[in-house]
């Protein structure tokens, strides 16, 4: 096992990443920005290294200086949570070329998955369903039409390097796919630098399933089961749960058994999402991406396999076999009750979600028993403008998803966020409506139902 890593993120991630490291005796090192000076991760690594100033191309995304601490501080494996680097080949490339290890997946799977329309060829020739669509990228919005004519609408328009939500357009009919075109390629080459796009079905009615997924270097590729993320604005997730409670058990085995076989196709190792579309009037799933680092919603997972996903991370990475085989985790999953995670994050929604940067004056976190709050905040702590929104993720664990439900009202009604605007009256309000609560909505609900 590593006796150092540096940890290239900041605030909720890069805790996470700390507690586990403590306690398997792993040093760590982190990094920060000067906008990051008062941040609680900095106190509890054994050290730290400015890398810059705020804004992250000049920091947390500046590979000489993240590379440069890391071999100031002598580590042996560079830990890159998610967002910032987590994806980006080049990065993983120049941290193995220095004898870094990195910790995900091989350079390969980055790119090949990284690239949506690749990843979708690599799904299909797996033999993993995959919304009609474009074949590749899409020349010019002639190309568009075609296929939308031959699909039928609505369609939906995608960035081959699309991420985070962003990017997407939807078109009802060959007007407005047209008017959408160039500025869906304008948006793709601003925020990905690649104007690459392509053409799916839009599914009306749809669930997020995703499937996690455990690789490692000697052949062994496991799932932890499935997440459901349907609740969503604008693309974005809200609300994280496992098991999905929608899908009947063959359904959920035929998911399961596609995610692996796909990422035993990509060569995949460490850990990584495979995310599918389930049509709700079809009854039949769709692959639709791959993440291939930790993901924010990870800790449903953990809570209903009892596993470590960031344990499992540094052992892989380390070179160890997987110490479970697949019907161990299953047999977890069985006992493993339900699992719910709302990303609080410092938002308007009288503001259209506008991000509200500040102090926070007063932060009391619940507690109790099967109540997990992973945040970096506390009283006083002013959140920077320069970063991602999350102030923290409430994460509680149920014997069912009622029993789930009753625990996060409980938790989110302990929890205090004061001083700024925040999204957590958004969370109450859908852990008391009755149509979540049921069960039975699509990924337009946070739209349809709350208007948001
Ligand atoms: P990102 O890389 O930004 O996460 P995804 O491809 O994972 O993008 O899609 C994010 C969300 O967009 C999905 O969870 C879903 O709500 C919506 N979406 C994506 N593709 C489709 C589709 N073909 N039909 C309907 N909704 C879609
Ligand atoms: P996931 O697919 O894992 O659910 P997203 O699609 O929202 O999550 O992508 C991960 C997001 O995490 C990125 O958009 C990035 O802005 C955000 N992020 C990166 N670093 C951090 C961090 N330290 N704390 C919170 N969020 C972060
Ligand atoms: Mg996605």
């Amino acid at each position: 096992m590593f006796s150092r890593i540096l940890i290239a993120n900041r605030g909720e991630i890069a805790l996470r990443v700390i507690r586990t490291c403590k306690r398997m005796g792993i040093e760590t090192v982190v990094v920060y920005s000067t906008a990051d000076r008062d941040a609680v991760y900095l106190r509890l690594a054994d050290r730290a290294i400015c890398i810059g100033p705020p804004a992250p191309r000049d920091s947390y995304l500046n590979i000489n200086s993240i590379i440069a601490a890391a071999e100031i501080a002598d580590v042996e494996a560079i830990h890159p949570g998610y967002g910032f680097l987590s994806e980006n080949a080049h990065f993983a490339d120049v941290c193995r070329s220095c004898k870094i290890v990195f910790i995900g997946p091989p350079t390969s799977a980055i790119e090949n998955l990284g690239d949506k329309i690749r990843a979708k060829e690599i799904a299909q020739k797996a033999g993993v369903p995959t919304v009609p669509g474009s074949e590749g990228g899409l020349e010019n919005e002639d190309a568009a039409l075609a296929i939308a004519e031959k699909i039928g609408y609505p369609v939906i328009l995608k960035a081959a390097a699309g991420g985070g939500g962003r990017g997407m357009r939807v078109a009802h009919n060959p007007m407005s796919l047209r008017s959408s075109f160039a500025q869906a390629r304008a948006e793709a080459e601003s925020a990905f630098k690649d104007g690459t796009l392509y053409l799916e079905k839009f599914i009306e009615s749809m669930r997020h399933v995703e499937v996690q997924i455990l690789g490692d270097e000697h052949g062994t590729v496991l799932h932890l089961g499935e997440r459901d993320c349907t609740v969503q604005r604008r693309n974005q997730k809200l609300i994280e749960e496992s098991p999905c409670t929608v899908i009947d058990k063959r359904t959920r085995f035929d998911i399961q058994t596609a995610a692996v076989k796909l990422m035993k196709a990509a060569g995949y190792t460490n850990a990584g999402t495979v995310e599918f579309i389930y049509d709700r009037k079809d009854r039949k799933f769709y692959f639709m991406e791959v993440n291939t680092r930790l993901q924010v919603e990870h800790p449903v997972t953990e809570m209903v396999t009892g596993l470590d996903l960031v344990e499992e991370q540094l052992r892989v990475a380390s070179g160890e076999a997987l110490r479970y085989r697949q019907k161990d985790i299953l047999r977890r999953l069985e006992a493993g009750g339900h699992s719910f995670e709302c990303r609080i994050n410092a938002e308007d929604p009288s503001r259209k979600f506008a991000p509200a940067p500040g102090t926070l004056s007063l932060y009391c976190p619940p507690a109790g028993s099967d109540v997990r709050m992973d945040s970096h905040v506390y009283s006083g702590y002013t959140v920077p403008p320069f970063y991602d929104s999350m102030l923290g993720k409430l994460i509680v664990h149920g014997k069912d998803r009622p029993d789930a439900i009753r625990r996060m009202r409980n938790a989110l009604d302990e929890l205090v966020m004061e001083g700024i605007a925040t999204t957590l009256s958004v969370h109450r309000e859908i852990f008391g409506h009755a149509k979540f609560v049921s069960g039975s909505y699509d990924t337009s609900f946070a739209a349809s139902e709350l208007g948001l």
